[in-house]
């Protein structure tokens, strides 16, 4: 399931912006999944892990503000406000609260793919994806291109899923991703085994790694909730 689109969560009540939003997104290459409200679209961010979320303020349960401010307490993921406030005062509380960027209604699609590019680019600026597809963290370099994880030099050699699981980690160092995220990305969807066969190939990947219990070299376990690689410094 692990492909290289960007994905992009568009969360806006108003049905026919939403969904010319998410045909520019799509016609230009990206992946997009939808929310009409604050509360869905704080599940699918959690669900999902999108690497960018395009925000309607205006929405019929709770401001979406507040969905800045949650994301926020936990998250990078760039967040472009989309917005009819117009107002100078609006953009500066949206932003100070941790978005992005803006842009205002009505807009110009070039325009809109023209912010979502620049935001994006603040992403890969950060984390532990270096330049050249290689990622490395404590002795770990992860080759995209070729696949291949080696520890302190040596290859260690994983199953397809193993792998999937590490690259898709590694692309969110620093977050916590939910059992649900994991699962979701791996296998696209989720069944009565889905966790236990997380944890199955976690615990497989883990040994592989040396790692040792309560061991945070690489992959950190967090009880109950689910796993996150840490930001290399
Ligand atoms: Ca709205």
């Amino acid at each position: 399931m692990s492909n290289n689109k960007y994905k992009i969560l568009v969360c806006e009540d108003d049905k026919n912006i939403r969904s010319v939003v998410a045909t520019v997104l799509e016609t230009n290459g990206y992946q997009v999944i939808v929310a009409g409200s604050c509360a869905e679209a704080e599940m699918m961010a959690s669900s999902y892990v999108p690497d960018l979320v395009i925000l309607d303020l205006g929405l019929p349960d709770r401001d979406g503000t507040e969905f800045i401010r949650n994301a926020r307490s936990h998250s990078g993921v760039p967040i472009l406000v989309l917005s009819a406030r117009t107002g100078e005062r609006d953009k500066i509380e949206a932003l100070d609260m941790g978005a992005t960027d803006y842009i205002t209604k009505p807009f110009g699609t070039g325009e809109l793919v023209a912010r979502v590019r620049a935001a994006l680019r603040t992403v890969k600026s950060v984390g532990g994806v270096v330049s050249k597809g290689v990622f490395e963290l404590n002795g770990m370099v992860i080759d995209y291109g070729r696949r291949l994880v080696t520890i302190d030099g040596e290859e260690i050699k994983l199953t397809q899923t193993e792998y999937n699981i590490l690259d898709f980690m590694s692309h969110h160092t620093g977050q916590v991703m939910t059992y649900t995220s994991i699962i979701n990305e791996i296998w696209g969807h989720s069944d009565l085994n889905a966790i236990k066969k997380l944890q199955v190939n976690m615990a497989n990947l883990r040994k592989k790694m040396g790692t040792k219990p309560g061991d945070n070299r690489f992959i950190i376990n967090e009880l109950g909730v689910g796993y996150r690689i840490q930001d290399p410094m």
